[in-house]
Parts: C-alpha cells; sequence; structure tokens
C-alpha cells in the first residue's frame, strides 16, 4: 500500500469517527407523546378513547389509555391533538401518479420530463399534507418517480413513502404507448415491448433502474388515443413472462384492466393487482378470490373526469370513454366488495388534482363498504398489498409512526378524510392544524 492511499485511510477513519462521535451525542431516543381523544384500531375494527402513543425516534413504542397515568419522560414532547380528535394509521394509496402534467390532451406536449418531475415534487408534499403517508406510483417517464422517491427517503424534499414503478409496459399501440402524433413524429413509450422475451428485457431495465413493482397495461384505457377500454393488450403469454420475470427478482406485478378478458388473463397470469377493474364478471370474481388477487379501484375520479375534465384538456374521445365505464365500474366494486374480494384504496390521482386522495373514502360506503371498512382498506389492507404490513398500517408497538389525526368523527362523517388536520410521517410532524 502506499503512503497517499495509507494517507487517505486515516483520513477517511478519522472523518469516520467523527461522524459517530457525533452521532452517538444524538442517540438518546427523542420521544414524543401523541395524546388523542380517539384511536381507530384498524386491527380490532374497533375506536378506542383517550389514548397516548410513544414515539421513539421513528417507531411506535408504546399504545396506553390516557387513564393509565404514566408519567411522561423528561424532555419528551408532547402532542395533544384536542377534544374531538380521531387518531389512525397513515392513509395509502396504491395508484397515484405524482410525476406528470396536469393538463391533459394536446397541451400537455408543452411539459417536458423535467418539468413534469417539478410537479412531482409539489405533489408530493400535498399528497403527504392530505394525509397519505404511502403511495404507490404506477407509471412515470424517465425513471422520474425512482429520483422522487429517493429524494423524499433522503429527506430533501417532503413526501409520502413511495414504491415506484418506472415507466409502465404496454404493446406497441396500446394504452401505455402514445398514439398522439403521426407516424412521422416516431414517438413510442418507453415501456413498450412486444413477445415474451422482449417484455423480459423491459422488467429487467427497469429492476436495473431502481423499480420496486412492475405495471403493465393489459387493456386499452381511458387517456389513450385510439385504444378500446374493453380489449386485451398483451396475450396470456406475455403476461406470464412479465409476471415470471418481476416475481423472480422479487417484485410484485400492477396490472391496468378494465375488460373482463384482460382482468381475468392478468389474474391467470400471477399477477398482483388488478388496476381499475371495470368490467368484472363472476368468473373474474372466483378467480381473484382463487388466485389471492387484490382490486385497485378508482371509483372517485368518474366525477371528476365528468365534471371538470374538458376544462384541463381531457379529450371528447375520453370523456366518451369514460361516461360509458365509470357506472360499470362502480357496480363492479360492489360486487367485488360482497363477494369478499382483497382491495386496495387506488384513487388514480393525477387523474383529479393530488391531495384529494381522501374523496374516495365516500364512495366506497356508497358503493357498499361500512365506513370502519373503508379506513381498513386505506390502511393495513393496502399495506399487504404493498408487502409492508409487518412495518405500517396499525398504530401499535414497534410500527413506525406513520399517523394522521382528523378533527370530527370520520366514521360519521367520511367527507373529513380530506380534512386531515394532523399528519406525522416516521415519527416526524409534517402538518398540525389540530393543536
Ligand atoms: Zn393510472
Amino acid at each position: 500500500m502506499n503512503t497517499v492511499r495509507v494517507g487517505l485511510m486515516m483520513a477517511l477513519a478519522l472523518i469516520a469517527s467523527t461522524f459517530s462521535a457525533s452521532a452517538q451525542a444524538d442517540e438518546t431516543p427523542k420521544i414524543k407523546i401523541v395524546n388523542a381523544a380517539h384511536l381507530i384500531d384498524v386491527e380490532k375494527g374497533t375506536v378506542l378513547d383517550n389514548m397516548s402513543v410513544w414515539i421513539e425516534n421513528d417507531k411506535i413504542t408504546k399504545v396506553v389509555s390516557q387513564n393509565a397515568k404514566i408519567a411522561a419522560p423528561e424532555g419528551a414532547e408532547v402532542v395533544d391533538l384536542g377534544p374531538d380528535s380521531y387518531l389512525m394509521p397513515g392513509l395509502m394509496d396504491s395508484h397515484v401518479h405524482l410525476v406528470g402534467s396536469p393538463i391533459w390532451g394536446y397541451d400537455a406536449y408543452q411539459h417536458s420530463t423535467a418539468r413534469q418531475l417539478v410537479y412531482g415534487v409539489a405533489n408530493a408534499k400535498i399528497t403527504l399534507e392530505a394525509g397519505f403517508t404511502t403511495v404507490r406510483n404506477v407509471g412515470a417517464p424517465g425513471f422520474t418517480d425512482v429520483a422522487l422517491r429517493d429524494a423524499i427517503n433522503a429527506g430533501d424534499v417532503p413526501g409520502p413513502r413511495m414504491l415506484v414503478s418506472g415507466p409502465s409496459l404496454g404493446i406497441t399501440g396500446g394504452h401505455c404507448d402514445n398514439n398522439m402524433l403521426p407516424f412521422e413524429y416516431g414517438e413510442e413509450s418507453e415501456g413498450v415491448a412486444d413477445g415474451p422475451w422482449e417484455v423480459r428485457q423491459k422488467v429487467r431495465r427497469n429492476m436495473k433502474y431502481g423499480v420496486d413493482v412492475i405495471k403493465f397495461c393489459g387493456t386499452g384505457g381511458v387517456f389513450s388515443k385510439g385504444t378500446r377500454v374493453g380489449a386485451q393488450q398483451y396475450t396470456l403469454e406475455e403476461m406470464k413472462a412479465i409476471v415470471d420475470e418481476a416475481h423472480m427478482a422479487g417484485r410484485k406485478v400492477a396490472v391496468h384492466a378494465h375488460g373482463t378478458e384482460g382482468i381475468k388473463s392478468a389474474i391467470l397470469a400471477g399477477a398482483d393487482s388488478i388496476e381499475h377493474v371495470s368490467y368484472l364478471d363472476d368468473e373474474g370474481i372466483k378467480l381473484a378470490k382463487k388466485h389471492g388477487t387484490w382490486f385497485s379501484m378508482d371509483i372517485y375520479n368518474d366525477d371528476f373526469i365528468l365534471q371538470e375534465g374538458a376544462k384541463h384538456g381531457m379529450t371528447e374521445e375520453s370523456l366518451a370513454k369514460e361516461r360509458a365505464v365509470g357506472l360499470r365500474q362502480r357496480q363492479s366494486f360492489q360486487k367485488a366488495v360482497k363477494a369478499g374480494v382483497k382491495l386496495s384504496y387506488g384513487t388514480d390521482a393525477g387523474v383529479y388534482p393530488h391531495g384529494g386522495n381522501g374523496k374516495q373514502m365516500v364512495k366506497m360506503v356508497e358503493w357498499g363498504m361500512t365506513p370502519m371498512q373503508a379506513v381498513i382498506t386505506a390502511t393495513r389492507e393496502t399495506s399487504k398489498l404493498f408487502g409492508i404490513e409487518d412495518r405500517v398500517g396499525i398504530v401499535k408497538e414497534g410500527h413506525l409512526a406513520d399517523m394522521i389525526a382528523i378533527k370530527g368523527n370520520p366514521l360519521e362523517d367520511l367527507t373529513l378524510f380530506e380534512k386531515v388536520g394532523f399528519v406525522m410521517k416516521e415519527g416526524k410532524v409534517y402538518k398540525n392544524t389540530l393543536q
């Protein structure tokens, strides 16, 4: 070893010891105690009164009744959420598009990928402040979602914990391709691949650049030009190849599918979640139950698309498709709830303005869930689809301190989910208007 190298290593050792000394100084755990008038226990499906949650650094260490009168340790920070407060786990959304343009149709072309990411930074903050502490971002250009996730994890910008898919896979000319421009522009979306080996290569490429989950388009969709919502895209053979490749590497697969045959093929291929699930039939329900497949059904945004879509540049073709599909999807949701299919809370945020994620709660109860079931779906159940149920999704000892609170009883008035007043993620308070 030459002297320059030895000198460098000594310098590094010195830096390392300086860092560990300062880390040691910080090692006394920071204890926070959050007092709430009510706590929604999503594990038991009950509401507990006068509860205290103790947090050390990023984790919950105690959930106790205030009647136990345990003295707060010296130096602990006490947060009192007030007499009418309802505390619960942070909400989760299994279908968002934080990165993207807020404008639809041809006007969206004025936004570069970089500009879309800057929107994403703002949307991440808005989403977190709306009470959503974990989201799954399904489809983004240029691995901008990977960058946003990493920036949030590094503490550079505030936002929810993100699971990201990178570019969605799709067939040539399908819903996840871009058919807006004529041939001479040569536009093709990044995730386009045809045939079992080509799709495997795309899955590998997405994983190479850091995705957590694989998303592909298994049928046409509302917002693509020239696709039929009900028509299957990808053969069963191609779907199986995508799922096999992803599962081999421990990644789950989310499949965009509105049409009956596309839904069933995706389930048979072994997909983990089906997104949208509009034209669901009885056989599709049976298959989902047999295979343990999750449904992520965005049953709120129909209201927004039909009322506000045209103003935001959505094309007449898209609006016509939504008019055909919206009600049918809600009826399918009702059937899925009745049949006991596994449901996550997925809203397709980005189709409607970010931060309105809580609006779907009302719809889920209108279409067959109990209010408690809706809360459990948006917390504990969605954490199971994400595969992180051992760390988040319940306010309990050992879980990460992701919690939100609302003034008033959201189980009686579900619109209160649009007015989350307190947000904590990993022990850090990002919003508190309740004190
Ligand atoms: Zn979507």
